[in-house]
């Protein structure tokens, strides 16, 4: 029987009445039991964060600070452990999951460091002997929400910004990786973050999740996932700060001019890397006419000798789905392209025996109206548009409603700069794919890719409120707009 593991409420670690399986999508085994948590397990994870506010935000940032590098040095000596973790549960192949761990290993440390700045502005004031300046507050008790398909990157840009600005908060993994999230959980626990501080409640969406959403004590609300949850979430916080990282449909332009080695090099990367599984993915392609043959009969030659398999094994280039549903979901989008009237050049079947496979698939001859060019499908499949200039192209990768990542191959530099001045994108790459953030940077979308940027020093403003303070030492009232001097 695989281990029934624990909540964090408080201080302690939560039994419960019910749990779910957690299971290893390459295999289709369990590998874990977790709680299903209730609503009640969030009232009494939100009393244990209230509870704990005022000690920890009180607490000098720097001291937070060193928490967080204890927790970055606890995370880097045990890394081929969680790295190994990250492909048995999510799917991930090893390279990609080590990557996942580095990812929250560079973000704890870059947040560590933030106990030491988190500036705000002086500036000065249209009065004399007025002093003004800007300081950060936390926000309160804060609902963490993340997805799975970084299991450990993603929780560590929600927790190591929110505990170095003060906040206490509820954490709802996702029930594809808890064993991740109860691992970092365990972590933040060992490196010394005091009781109550953190919390973490498994368990439904339904229960759990919506729990966190409505609470009336949590004050703010950092999701990353579906863009139909987030709808959902926003219509539902009330007047909590609500931020948002959601999906996208990311088209990499490839121009006449490209070198197109490079160009397959980065869409196969973009679109395969992660099972397509990226909210960053390439899942457009939009190529000049005059290159479009050349570039898709070689996508096509290097898709066909990508090798699926278990993350863990050394010569596994794309790992699983995460789960049966994203298999039927990304046939569903399969066969919907189809019908559409675009061409399957490859892929397009998911293979027999265990395991949530499916093949990488290209379709060409997609149109920009196609469901299939225009909605996320979070998996293996690549779209592929033409166009013959780059107004054209830009015109193509902006007609979706989603502005997450893009990337143009090019090596005309006035064309790059036009991408850049014109895409719809919080994200643009030239000459590279659509992946690959780093964690000083800031990262985030536009349109209905979300609200907010996390990672990098915006990273703090999702998890801090601005607090402005006028200091008055003339002795006497001063009207500002009315006081002013000549
Ligand atoms: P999801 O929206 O189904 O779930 C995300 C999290 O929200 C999970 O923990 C889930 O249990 C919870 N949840 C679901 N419904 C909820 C509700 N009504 N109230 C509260 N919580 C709820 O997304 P997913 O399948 O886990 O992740 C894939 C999606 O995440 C894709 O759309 C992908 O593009 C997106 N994503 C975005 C980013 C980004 O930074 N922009 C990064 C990674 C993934």
């Amino acid at each position: 029987m695989p281990s029934a593991y624990k909540m964090r409420i408080g201080d302690e670690w939560e039994e419960a009445d019910e749990f779910f399986d957690d299971i290893n999508p390459a295999t289709e085994q369990v590998i874990a039991r977790f709680p299903k948590g209730t609503g009640e397990d969030v009232n009494a994870a939100v009393d244990a964060a209230l509870d704990s506010f005022d000690g920890w935000s009180e607490t000098p940032p720097p001291v937070r600070g060193r928490i967080l590098r204890d927790v970055a040095v606890l995370l880097a000596k045990d890394k081929e452990r969680f790295g190994r973790l990250v492909a048995t549960e999510m799917g991930k192949v090893l390279p990609e999951a080590l990557g996942d761990v580095q990812e929250a290993i560079d973000t704890f440390e870059y947040f560590a460091g933030e106990g030491r700045r988190l500036f705000g502005n002086t500036t000065t004031s249209e009065l004399r002997r007025k002093f003004s300046m800007t300081v950060r507050k936390p926000i309160g008790v804060m609902g963490l929400i993340s997805p799975w398909n970084f299991p450990f990157a993603i929780p560590a840009w929600k927790l190591a910004p929110a505990l170095v600005c003060g906040n206490t908060v509820v954490f709802k993994p996702s029930s594809d990786t808890p064993l991740c999230a109860w691992e970092l959980v365990n972590l933040l626990v060992k490196a010394g973050v005091p009781p109550g501080v953190v919390n973490m409640v498994t368990g439904p969406a339904s229960t759990v999740g919506e729990a966190v959403v409505k609470h009336k004590d949590i004050e703010g609300i950092s999701f990353t996932g579906s863009r139909e949850t987030g709808r959902w979430i926003t219509a539902n916080a009330g007047l909590k700060k609500v931020s948002l990282e959601l999906g996208g449909k990311n088209p990499i332009i490839v121009m006449d001019d490209a070198d197109l080695g490079l160009a397959v090099d980065g869409i196969i990367w973009g679109a395969f890397g992660t099972t397509g599984q990226r909210c960053t993915a390439a899942s457009r392609v939009i190529a000049h006419k005059s290159i479009k043959k050349k570039l898709v009969d070689e996508l096509v030659n290097r898709a066909k000798k990508l090798r699926l398999g278990s993350g863990l094994v050394k010569t596994t280039d794309v790992g699983p789905l995460v789960n049966k549903a994203a298999v039927e979901k990304t046939q569903r989008y399969v066969e919907i392209g189809q019908k559409e009237g675009a061409k399957m050049l490859c892929g397009g079947r998911r293979p027999s025996g265990k395991g949530y496979f499916y093949q990488p698939t290209i379709f060409d001859n997609v149109a920009k109206h196609m469901r299939i060019a225009r909605e996320e499908i979070f998996g293996p499949v690549l779209s592929v548009l033409e166009c013959g200039s780059l107004d054209e192209a830009i015109d193509i990768a902006n007609s979706v409603d989603y502005g997450l990542s893009s990337a143009i191959y090019t090596r005309d530099v006035n064309k790059a700069f036009r991408m850049i001045e014109k895409i719809d994108a919080g994200l643009t790459y030239v000459n590279s794919s659509t992946i690959g953030s780093e964690v000083h940077l800031p990262f985030g979308g536009e349109k209905r890719s979300g609200n907010t940027r996390e990672a990098g020093i915006l990273g703090i403003d999702e998890f801090s409120h601005v607090k402005t303070v006028y200091v008055d030492y003339s002795g006497k009232l001063q009207r500002a707009q009315i006081d002013l001097e000549k």
